[in-house]
């Protein structure tokens, strides 16, 4: 299932010095590389998974409960940050939880992963660093700064940053627009990655446009509220505008913005990603557990921008495996043809980590890590749509093992 091309019934992968060399039946490859040592499996191959938005650092936050009714998302972010704050998880509790979920990622038949976190240098420190883990680790340091002082504070340590840290804002709610263009120029001039969340809740989106709501709440009683949201100097417009609006406003839709959640979108702002080549990644695990709404795939589809797909954090998921996340969008989007979704969690998370050239299919040229996924079901099946059907519908598709040429 090479996922950038159609599937191929008895299929062959060639590959030497990591990297894969032909992709094709093998009744055409078999002669072509006679000489090459084989190795049979059953089952399907296909590229690994790409998690496009994970928060390593927070997977000792298993306890964090769901927003009961009556409750808002600033209910849940309010909790997730007394824990923290509380310090009940050590640093080294918390380096432990991420390297196990990391291993868990990597077991589970992820290569690449786009980790945000603010705390990492403490990660780093540690004696156990996540750098030897098994899957691939993008990490951007997010930064927050929602107030003119913190703002001040905030541009002189982004001067410090070393260029190879890749920084990012967290969003729009948290971060000033000063500090989010400062960064995207940063992205931009170091080929870095722009991530932030957007338009994940309606909170965010009231914000937005009438600078009330229980984010005003939220940020009012942690001192960091300064009526000026929309910051100073925007017209009056700005406030009936979403959040990719916003973003449009700013001048930053462009391929190298990452926008993860998407959710309380219209279909113009859908538009305006899919027209700007911007990336985007959905977490519909997530968004179910926060209740903030399903993202418009379909709409998405429609306008020709294939997302990537997420996980987010432990503290506001169930469970943090890519299968099951393909398994909500096919239960939440059925008219979804089951090859975008598994496109989904291979090939657009590669396009959304610039790594399109090394992962997210089985193609010449890419790396020759890749997976094996096998089960009497599949073994059974009998087309390619009853593969993808079990692949991405079952939340557990069979056993996975990974296929390393180095
Ligand atoms: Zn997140």
């Amino acid at each position: 299932m090479p996922v950038s091309s159609p599937v191929i019934r008895d299929g062959v992968v060639a590959v030497a010095a990591g990297r894969i060399l032909a992709v094709g039946s093998a009744a055409s490859l078999r002669a072509q590389y006679a000489c090459a040592r084989m190795e049979s499996c059953q089952g399907v191959l296909l590229p690994g998974l790409v998690n496009a938005h994970i928060h390593l650092e927070l997977s000792a936050f298993t306890d964090i409960p769901r927003p009961a009714p009556g409750e808002t998302f600033c209910d849940w972010i309010r909790f997730l940050l007394r824990v923290r704050q509380e310090g009940r998880i050590s640093p080294d509790e918390q380096v432990c939880a991420a390297r196990k979920m990391l291993q868990q990622q990597h077991d589970s038949g992820v290569l690449l992963l786009l980790d945000i976190g603010n705390i990492q240098p403490a990660l780093r420190q540690s004696s156990s660093p996540l750098i030897l883990a098994p899957a691939q680790v993008t990490f951007l340091l997010e930064l927050l700064a929602p107030t003119a002082k913190a703002e001040e504070q905030l541009l002189a340590q982004i001067a410090l940053l070393a260029d190879e840290v890749a920084a990012t804002p967290h969003a729009l709610y948290s971060t000033t627009a000063g500090i989010i263009t400062i960064l995207k120029q940063r992205a931009d001039r170091l080929g870095h990655i722009l991530s932030l969340h957007v338009a994940e809740s309606a909170d965010e989106i009231e914000l937005l446009r009438s600078g009330q709501g229980c984010f005003r709440n939220f940020l009012a009683e942690r001192g960091a509220w300064e009526d000026a949201f929309p910051r100073p100097g925007m017209d009056r417009e700005i406030n009936s505008r979403g959040a990719v609006e916003y973003l449009g406003y700013l001048g930053l839709l462009d391929a190298n913005l990452l926008c993860v959640h998407c959710v309380q979108v219209s279909e113009k702002e859908v538009q305006m990603l899919a027209a700007r080549g911007c990336k985007v990644c959905v977490c519909p695990g997530s968004n179910r557990f926060l209740g903030v709404g399903i993202a418009p795939l379909e709409m998405m589809l429609h306008h020709k921008l294939l997302p990537a797909l997420g996980t987010d954090s432990i503290a506001s998921n169930n469970g943090l495996d890519l299968w099951r996340e393909m398994q909500i969008l096919r239960e939440e989007h059925p008219g979804v043809n089951p090859a975008q979704i598994l496109a989904m969690a291979t090939l657009a998370g590669a396009a959304a980590l610039h790594r399109e050239q090394d992962c997210g299919a089985l193609a010449p040229g890419r790396t020759a890590s890749f997976l094996n996924v096998d089960s009497l079901a599949l073994q059974g099946a009998g087309s390619a749509e009853q593969l993808l059907d079990i692949l991405t519908g079952s939340g557990c598709p069979g056993m996975i093992r990974w296929i390393t040429e180095a």
